[in-house]
């Protein structure tokens, strides 16, 4: 079943990478997003990615994606994405706009010019020293924030509140345009700050966006075991379905970002993924998970040329 996933980190990964075009074709991947991380360095960093990401297309023959309507059937299909602190003014958002972003977060795990992460104490959560289920629930976007939103509307670029803390991502839904959680779970399956709230996947779907479901075995259950994730990610699907409905679901692996999943290692097991799915859930909703959900945010949000 061809499918997109909303988010890699193949730009920033180091040494054995689990996404490779090989694999994704292996897996029918018809649309990879490939994330911009940037942790320090702002824009330059950015721009030094943007550069990395414009050779993967070119050398390993992904097409590229600037609109909806480039979407291409018998191709993978490469839309460059960011997360962390990628600008610091509005300038440099068009400025990645012209590189060809078309999603974006507005944190990582330290705040930002834009906003605040989904953790309180981020510095104690880096250093590994307090419980990720501890929430940020009030600061969310900062004002330069909420102008990049709003230039983001304007351009076409989908937000993605991944990273955010609470507040952030209820300034956002407030909005009440599409937006996506490229890469999260559900918080009543597995109580993890990076997690959303059934309210919250219900505010998703309320605004036309997807969540991705995330395969960190952490985000997922604490039975790290090819079996138990294999559980738990069918627990995620369920309460995401219960609490939001069949056009909310999407995938956003976070390949190249985590450890190993023992069920889920690397793109060319999506297709047994998807089987799973269609069994679990029938045909349809495997289908808008694995496709249509996320193109019709594309189409909604970015449009065609
Ligand atoms: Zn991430």
């Amino acid at each position: 079943m061809k499918y997109c996933d909303l988010h890699c980190d193949a730009l920033t990964a180091s040494g054995k990478k689990q996404v490779t075009k090989a694999r994704l074709e292996a897996g029918d991947c018809l649309l990879q997003c490939f994330a911009a991380f940037v942790e320090e360095g702002g824009f330059s960093r950015f721009s030094s990615l943007a550069d990395k990401f414009d050779d993967l297309v070119k050398n390993e023959g992904y097409h590229r994606v600037l609109y909806a309507s480039d979407v291409k059937e018998n191709a993978v299909n490469a839309l460059l994405s960011c997360e962390g602190g990628a600008w610091e003014s509005i300038e440099e958002l068009r400025g990645l706009y012209a590189r060809g972003v078309r999603m974006a977060g507005f944190v990582w795990n330290t705040p930002t010019a834009a906003g605040y992460p989904n953790f309180p104490d981020y510095q104690g959560l880096c250093a590994g020293r307090i419980s990720p289920s501890v929430r940020e629930e009030k600061r969310g976007l900062t004002p330069f924030g909420h102008e990049s939103a709003e230039l983001m509307a304007q351009l076409g670029i989908i937000p993605d509140v991944s990273h955010g803390s609470d507040a952030l991502f209820w300034e956002i839904a407030q909005k009440k345009r599409p937006f996506v959680a490229s890469h999260s779970n559900a918080a009543s399956v597995q109580n993890w700050a990076r997690n959303l709230t059934d309210e919250q996947i219900a505010a998703v779907a309320d605004c036309g966006g997807v969540i991705g479901l995330n395969f960190c075995a952490d985000f997922l259950s604490d039975d790290g075991s090819a079996a138990g994730q294999r559980t738990a990610i069918l627990a995620h699907v369920r309460a995401i379905l219960n609490a939001g409905g069949e056009d909310v679901l999407a995938v956003g692996s976070d390949f190249d970002g985590i450890p190993e999943n023992a069920y889920l290692p690397d793109p060319s097991c999506m297709p047994s993924f998807f089987e799973t799915l269609v069994d679990e859930f029938g045909p349809r909703i495997a289908e808008k998970a694995a496709r249509d959900n996320f193109l019709r945010v594309l189409r909604d949000v970015v449009g065609d040329k």
